[in-house]
């Protein structure tokens, strides 16, 4: 028989499975064997070859000790290894993924796939052998996923500074950095008012302004995904704030456009409002003889600088 020539290696056929990933199924054969914990799976894989090593992630807290033990079998048992994360309830962004593979696994399954289409793509990575380079030390793999420690308001050369950092750090996936948008005020609405309506949440979203215009930039953020973003980083739609948006998400239109913002000179720049830098203050309490209690007072956008929204 023809099959008898391909000598294969001895574990190839052996799956070394978290019992979470098959939802309560029973092993599927033989071959199979079921384990408690990804460190469980891990301490089994140590001497394996070319099996099939599955582990699960159900939470963004246990990213980190996984790319340490994919890196790991990777590095230590080869390229034969078939090295497979099933993602239990949604908890990978694209930056985790990216590390994840970028440690030595040959796919993540994710989240929303049933377990009959997880099976199947468990069965695609069969014989596969794993072809990318896996760096020797796993710390450059964890930098790049969250290369900027900055969030919010920065001023306009902080700002340049960092985005120029971010396209010039050969870590991170050419065109895959970031976008960047650009946000003219609607008439009436100046810009340094415009930008307390913005609230980066995510660590390495930041914003400037200057020039009359508030411009974001939305670290790994994909261009489909702006309107996504915009909606958490913005209490009301962005449509009825600005009148006007330009976007940029290829490395080379950001990176010139980063040159043009850095000509500009500081008496350009614009100040934010003191309750955009300062340390939220508790306005307008009055204790009533049982509890505090805040009193209502009414404010207006555009105040005394002579523009009004007609
Ligand atoms: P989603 O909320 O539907 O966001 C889809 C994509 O839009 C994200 O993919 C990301 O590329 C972009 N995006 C959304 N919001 C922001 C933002 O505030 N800043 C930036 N820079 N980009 C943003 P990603 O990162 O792969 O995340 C996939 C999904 O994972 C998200 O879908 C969300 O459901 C979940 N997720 C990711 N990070 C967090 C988190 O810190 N907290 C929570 N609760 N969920 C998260
Ligand atoms: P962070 O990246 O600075 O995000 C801070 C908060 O921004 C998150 O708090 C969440 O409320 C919001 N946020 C950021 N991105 C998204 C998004 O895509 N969708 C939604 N719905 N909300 C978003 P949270 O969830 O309590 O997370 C706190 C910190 O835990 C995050 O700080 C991040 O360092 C880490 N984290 C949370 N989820 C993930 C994840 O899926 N992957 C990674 N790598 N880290 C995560």
């Amino acid at each position: 028989e023809v099959e008898a020539i391909v000598q294969p290696r001895s574990d190839e056929k052996d799956v070394l499975c978290n019992i979470a990933v098959l939802e309560g199924a029973p092993p599927l054969s033989e071959y199979w064997t079921l384990l408690d914990t990804n460190d469980a799976v891990f301490n089994a894989a140590r001497t394996a070859q070319a099996a099939t090593i599955i582990f699960t992630v159900a939470q963004n807290a246990q990213i980190e000790q996984l790319a340490t033990y994919i890196h790991t079998l990777r590095r230590q048992r080869g390229s034969a290894l078939k090295i497979v994360v099933r993602e239990s309830t949604a908890s990978l962004r694209a930056t985790d993924e990216r590390l994840l593979l970028g440690c030595g696994a040959n796919i993540v399954v994710p989240w929303n796939a049933p377990l009959s289409r997880c099976l199947t793509l468990i069965e695609s990575v069969q014989r596969q052998v794993f072809n990318r380079h896996v760096p020797e030390d796993i710390a450059t793999l964890l930098s790049m996923t969250q290369p900027l420690k900055l969030r919010g308001f920065q001023k306009w050369d902080v700002f340049c500074e960092a985005v120029h950092n971010m396209m010039t750090n050969p870590l991170l996936p050419a065109d895959g950095r970031g976008v960047m948008v650009a946000l003219r005020p609607a008439p009436g609405l100046r810009v340094e008012q415009a930008v307390t309506l913005c609230r980066p949440n995510r660590t390495g979203d930041i914003m400037t302004i200057g020039e009359n215009r508030l411009v974001l930039f939305l670290s790994f953020c994909r261009i489909n995904d702006l309107d996504t973003a915009l909606n958490h980083i913005f209490p009301l739609p962005t449509g009825d704030v600005f009148s006007n948006r330009m976007v940029w998400f290829e490395d080379k239109q950001i990176t010139s456009e980063i040159l043009q913002m850095q000509a500009v000179k500081p008496e350009r720049w614009t100040t934010p409002l003191p309750i955009t830098t300062g340390p939220e203050t508790v306005m307008n309490v009055e204790h009533d003889g049982r509890s505090w209690r805040r009193i209502p007072e009414p404010i207006r956008l555009a105040e005394t600088h002579g523009e009004h929204a007609s």
